[in-house]
């Protein structure tokens, strides 16, 4: 936007080169009109550069966003690993509740043999991912 302070800053001088009669109705509205223009350009160079602030700000919260992004992703990364998906089953035995950690079954493996914690019998779980 430097080019257009620097144009009408060429108009100023071009009018003073000419040695208005500032007494002329030419002459004042000529004169007028830099003024406006030198105004309308200083608005024009103030706004280009509160855009540029927030230009580079919205980088900033952009920057920021990413990094959150990673941060977010990498949590769920760790905690896929360290969260258990707890599955809650009754021994067939003695109706003991017993949590048991779904990751417990191999992949594709369908079931498994648990020994009740509570009577020691054993029995098989199904793997609820598995398609019957
Ligand atoms: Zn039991």
């Amino acid at each position: 936007m430097n080019n257009i302070l620097e144009r009408v800053a060429y108009l100023r001088g071009l009018s003073d080169g000419l040695a208005l009669e500032s007494d002329t109705k030419e002459s004042k509205l000529i004169l007028e009109m830099i003024e406006v223009m030198t105004e309308m350009a200083e608005s024009i160079e103030e706004l280009s550069e509160e855009m540029m602030e927030i230009d580079d700000y919205v980088e900033l919260i952009d920057e920021d966003l990413d990094e959150l992004e990673d941060f977010i992703y990498d949590f769920d990364g760790d905690e896929e690993e360290k969260d258990f998906d707890f599955e809650e089953i009754e021994c067939p035995y003695c109706g003991e509740i017993i949590a048991i950690d779904k990751d417990l079954f191999e992949e594709g493996e369908c079931e498994k043999e648990m020994v009740c914690p509570n009577c020691s019998e054993t029995f098989i779980v199904d793997n609820d991912a598995c398609d019957e």
